[in-house]
């Protein structure tokens, strides 16, 4: 007798057929992706309900997004928000924020959801000079390289007990003290700063596993 094939595969399968069953509007969201020639490097199905979690357990009204893709994350933030809530995403591609703006009108969220196109620390800076009304939380997933000064920017636009939270963050350079990416740069800040209290839980996917950093906000008393 054989036993069950472990391949993290089937427990993605398992998770998702209990507590991440994609609906026809997040389905057409990918095949719209696809269609419009955008990589398929969205979150997955659990990792989009893991944000979608964690949104709700954070009461988010406000959510920042930096990296929409094709809005697929976007979809799974939005639908946690309060009736009265937005979130606001950034993408440098103007074809991606296109694709995802018509994904989030078919998803009915389009006057809950902003698209900004540019480079995002461009924008983060001008929000921040704006003024822009804190976020309750702040989801990082662009260009690796950049995670660490989004992080500084994120820390200073996130509420006192908002969260952070990043993905892509354990791959395979974790392993390897001569090797270095962003993502190892990202944790290591994280690890470092004062006001954050951190971990990085493993998120399944359909080719093996990633990892999304959480941080919450919570300066020490002084
Ligand atoms: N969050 C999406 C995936 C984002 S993929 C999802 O899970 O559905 C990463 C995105 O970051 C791409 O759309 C890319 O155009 C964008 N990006 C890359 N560099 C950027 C930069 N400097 N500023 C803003 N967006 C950037
Ligand atoms: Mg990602």
């Amino acid at each position: 007798m054989t036993g069950p094939d472990k391949s993290l595969e089937n427990y993605d399968q398992y998770i998702s057929q209990l507590f991440a069953v994609e609906d026809p509007v997040l389905q057409a969201t990918r095949a719209t992706m696809q269609q419009e020639g955008l990589r398929p490097i969205n979150v997955s199905a659990t990792g989009g309900q893991l944000l979608y979690l964690l949104a709700l357990m954070n009461g988010a009204r406000r959510i920042l997004e930096i990296g929409t893709l094709g809005g697929y994350s976007a979809i799974w933030l939005a639908r946690a928000l309060q009736a009265d809530g937005a979130l606001i995403s950034l993408d440098i591609d103007a074809h991606h924020a296109a694709v995802a703006r018509r994904n989030l009108a078919q998803a009915g969220l389009d006057t809950q959801v902003e698209v900004r196109v540019g480079p995002a620390l461009a924008t983060l800076t001008a929000m921040a000079q704006a003024r822009e009304a804190p976020f309750d939380l702040v989801f990082i997933d662009a260009d690796k390289d950049g995670y660490v000064a989004y992080l500084q920017q994120a820390v200073a636009l996130v509420r006192e007990g908002g969260l952070i939270l990043a993905d892509n963050t354990l791959p395979d350079e974790v392993l390897d003290a001569n090797r270095d990416s962003g993502a190892k740069r990202y944790n290591a800040a994280v690890a470092a700063h004062p006001a954050l209290v951190s971990s990085i839980v493993p998120v399944l996917r359909r080719q093996g596993f990633d990892g999304l950093t959480i941080s919450i906000k919570r300066t020490p008393r002084t």
